[in-house]
């Protein structure tokens, strides 16, 4: 081998040691990214997590309650009771469904489209929007039956208050606030306080729309501002 062929060796080594180096790199951001977040996990963006019949059996053993939904699949419902302090505490044991799912933020760190910082500000963001939906929800969804992670019968509201373990779901209350203003009438019988609700839900939903996930909601709350928007032109 000549010199000039050795040094082009060691160069390109020195270009893969450097490529290696940058995968580990946004690799290890896209982690920390999620070590920060937990939106996945904690009922932001998801309601449940569906797990298959084979995976079942060794989840509970590792207390995870699981259910059956109308079309007989196995889920457990989020926020996940193996969720503390925005880690999962049965990582190595977590589903298949957790294990594949990467966030589109996620895959923007690390395919380097978005910076850690730029992402790690949108999770800010979401979880400041969220944290006043969930604050100011409607009265009407505190009575609403949900399961808790034992699969008995629970209350919304004492799901997000039980001190022990607070639980929240803002993706089951969002959809529920939804089915119940789209049965209004007419759109003049929303009161402000609600108009101001739909409008914050259809701005969250647009931020996880566009930085998370796809979310079918996004369209309904759309529908919603739209029916506002148009009674209140009437008006003027
Ligand atoms: S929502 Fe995305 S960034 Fe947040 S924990 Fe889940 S995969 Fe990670
Ligand atoms: S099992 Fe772990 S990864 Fe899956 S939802 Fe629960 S906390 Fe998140």
């Amino acid at each position: 081998m000549s010199n000039h062929d050795q040094i082009a060796d060691e160069s390109s080594d020195t270009a893969l040691d450097y490529q290696r180096l940058q995968d580990l790199n946004t690799a290890v951001q896209s982690s920390m990214l999620c070590q920060n977040c937990a939106l996945c996990c904690d009922g932001t963006i998801f309601n449940y997590v569906e797990v298959s019949k084979q995976e079942a059996r060794q989840l509970e053993g590792i207390g995870l309650g699981l259910h059956e939904d109308k079309k007989g699949k196995q889920i457990f419902n989020l926020s996940c009771p193996k969720l503390k302090d925005c880690k999962c505490t049965i990582y190595p044991n977590r589903p298949k469904t957790c294990v594949s799912f990467h966030c589109a933020l996620t895959r923007s760190v690390m395919n380097e489209t978005v910076t850690y910082t730029d992402a790690g500000a949108v999770v800010l963001e979401v979880k400041k929007s969220a944290a006043w939906l969930l604050q100011n929800a409607p009265d009407f969804v505190k009575s609403k039956p949900f399961y808790d992670h034992d699969s008995k019968p629970a209350k919304l509201l004492a799901m997000w208050h039980d001190d022990s373990a607070v639980r929240t779901n803002l993706r089951q209350i969002l959809y529920e606030v939804r089915q119940e203003f789209s049965a209004y009438p007419a759109a003049q019988d929303f009161t402000e306080t609600e108009k101001k609700y739909i409008f914050k839900a259809f701005e969250h939903l647009k931020l996880v729309d566009r930085h998370l996930t796809k979310t079918k909601l996004l369209l309904r709350y759309a529908e919603l501002v739209n029916r506002i928007h148009i009674a209140n032109d009437g008006e003027c």
